[in-house]
């Protein structure tokens, strides 16, 4: 086993990979940037280096700095997490270069994957269901007739994309020159590579995903599906396990799908294979080659510790378990909790955290990265808190959790709490029938969410604070606004 892991991360996530070293008892090696010098995973690890400047491309995404500094610390292996390097071959390439363990799959997978016009060729050549579409575009008159021939509307995205961006939907070919154009600047200002590609359209789909496993004997597992399809933007908001949706003979013919496309490439460590679902046909989408967000609901209905799981396999061991013995019991939900306005479009709302008290109680996990007087930096992604709820079956998880967020306390910032809310009320949402398009078909949501804002005193709370009351003072206001909140849910 390792026996000192740099972590080369940031937030809950830093958090969630130290946790699992301290469990193994290998030790821990924080990096930070500036604006991170007072937060919580720097202060949990056990040593803790400075990087850099705020921006990420100065800090987190410094390859060199990163690689020097866990060589002057003496680690035996690095975690990437999700975001910034974890997709990054030049990384991986950096690490195996420098006989330190890449917490991941090796460079070559992570390159072949992070190409989704490669990734798409090597899964059609496995047999995986892939969405109709196009390989690179260059020709763009070509380009207008792959369009026609796959039947608009069509998507055009970027084969390096990640996180829900340079994707755009053409309706007819007058859309389609300028569509490619924009999709290609996007992709080259956010990945430094142009390369786009067309896929069909699909109208009102699931976004259903496999977790797979793979050890460096050729033992491949998967850890059944999570269904992801509550997005903004085409980024996730909300995830559960099982979906809503599945059926076990469905289960079984996208769990073989997933296995195919990890065998594939010889997949080793953690992945997820993500399928596009509707009407009972599924596609492959993509393959990410890292640690998801929403592992942890994979984690509690199989009782896996995904990330020790990560950190064994990487130093060697054999996977330990045979398919058979992984059950899913029971039913997760995972709430994301951004700092970000619902009611401005979600834009983010960084800020200092004045008043902070996450749930408990049966059922409940929290993955934060936050604490009282933690100041949220504009720079990174505004999620800062993950609430995963555990239960017998979805109906007690949807109660629970409602029942969670009611208990959430997170004082002068703005954040999606009003807006989870409303969602888990929602109907729709309860009923297990929604897609990928829930949020943007469902205003009403922003409505609940403007009344939720309204009928709350938090300005009691507020000059408490701003009066610098004493604590007393200041619990009491925190106690009137959950006794509203109470009252207005009765
Ligand atoms: P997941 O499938 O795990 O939900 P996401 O696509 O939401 O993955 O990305 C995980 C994290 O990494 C998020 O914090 C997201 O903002 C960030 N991320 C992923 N890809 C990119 C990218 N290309 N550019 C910027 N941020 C990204
Ligand atoms: P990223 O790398 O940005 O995560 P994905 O290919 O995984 O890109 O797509 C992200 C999301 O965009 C999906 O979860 C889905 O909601 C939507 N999407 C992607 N491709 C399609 C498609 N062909 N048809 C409909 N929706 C799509
Ligand atoms: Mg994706």
């Amino acid at each position: 086993m390792f026996k000192k892991v740099l972590i080369a991360n940031r937030g809950e996530i830093a958090v969630r990979v130290m946790r699992a070293c301290r469990e193994l008892g290998v030790g821990t090696t924080a990096v930070y940037s500036e604006a991170d010098r007072r937060a919580f995973f720097a202060l949990y690890a056990d040593e803790a280096h400075f990087l850099g400047p705020a921006p990420a491309r100065e800090s987190y995404l410094n390859v060199e700095k990163i690689i020097a500094i866990a060589k002057l610390a003496g680690v035996d292996a690095i975690h990437p997490g999700y975001g910034f390097l974890s997709e990054n071959a030049e990384f991986a390439r950096a690490c195996e270069a420098e006989g330190i363990a890449f917490i991941g799959p090796t460079s070559g997978i992570i390159s072949a994957m992070g190409s989704k016009i490669r990734a798409r060729e090597i899964m059609a050549g496995a047999g995986v269901p892939v969405v109709p579409g196009t390989g690179a575009i260059s020709d763009p008159v070509k380009a207008a007739a792959a369009a026609r021939e796959i039947g608009y509307p069509v998507l055009i995205k970027a084969s390096a994309g990640g996180g829900g961006i340079g994707m755009r939907v053409v309706e007819d070919t007058h859309e389609l020159l300028q569509a490619i154009e924009q999709s290609q600047s996007t992709a080259q200002s956010a990945f430094g590579e142009p390369t786009v590609y067309i896929e069909k359209y699909v109208r009102h789909p699931r976004h259903i995903e496999f977790q797979v496993f793979g050890d460096q004997y050729g033992n491949i597992i998967h850890l059944f599906e999570r269904e992801c399809s509550i997005q903004r933007r085409h980024q996730k908001v909300i995830e559960e396990s099982p979906s809503p949706v599945m059926t076990p003979q469905m289960r079984e013919e996208m769990a073989d799908a997933a296995i195919r496309a990890a065998r594939a490439v010889n997949y080793v460590n953690s992945g997820t294979v993500e399928f596009i679902y509707s009407e009972g046909k599924f596609y492959f989408l993509e393959m990410n080659t890292r640690l998801q967000v929403e592992h942890t609901v994979t984690e509690v209905i199989t009782g896996v510790d995904l990330v020790k799981l990560q950190i064994r396999v990487a130093a060697g061991e054999p996977l330990g378990m045979r398919q058979d013995e992984i059950r899913q019991t029971g039913w997760a939900m995972e709430c994301r909790v951004c700092a970000e306005d619902p009611l401005a479009n979600f834009t983010p709302t960084p800020g200092v955290i004045r008043g902070y008290r996450s749930p408990g109680g049966i059922g409940v996990r929290v993955d934060s990265g936050v604490h009282m007087g933690y100041p949220i930096p504009p720079y990174y992604d505004s999620m800062i808190s993950k609430l995963v709820v555990y239960g017998q079956d979805r109906r007690e998880v949807i109660e629970r959790t409602r029942r969670a967020l009611f208990e959430y306390v997170i004082l002068g910032v703005t954040t999606n709490l009003p807006f989870l809310k409303a969602v888990v009320e929602n109907g729709d949402f309860q009923s297990g029938e929604y897609s990928t398009h829930f949020i943007e078909e469902h205003p009403d949501l922003l409505a609940d969410v403007a009344r939720i804002h309204g009928e709350r005193s938090l300005g009691g709370i507020f000059a408490a604070l701003r009066n610098n009351q004493s604590i007393a003072a200041i619990t009491g206001a925190i106690s009137a606004y959950l006794r509203d909140d109470q009252k207005q849910k009765v």
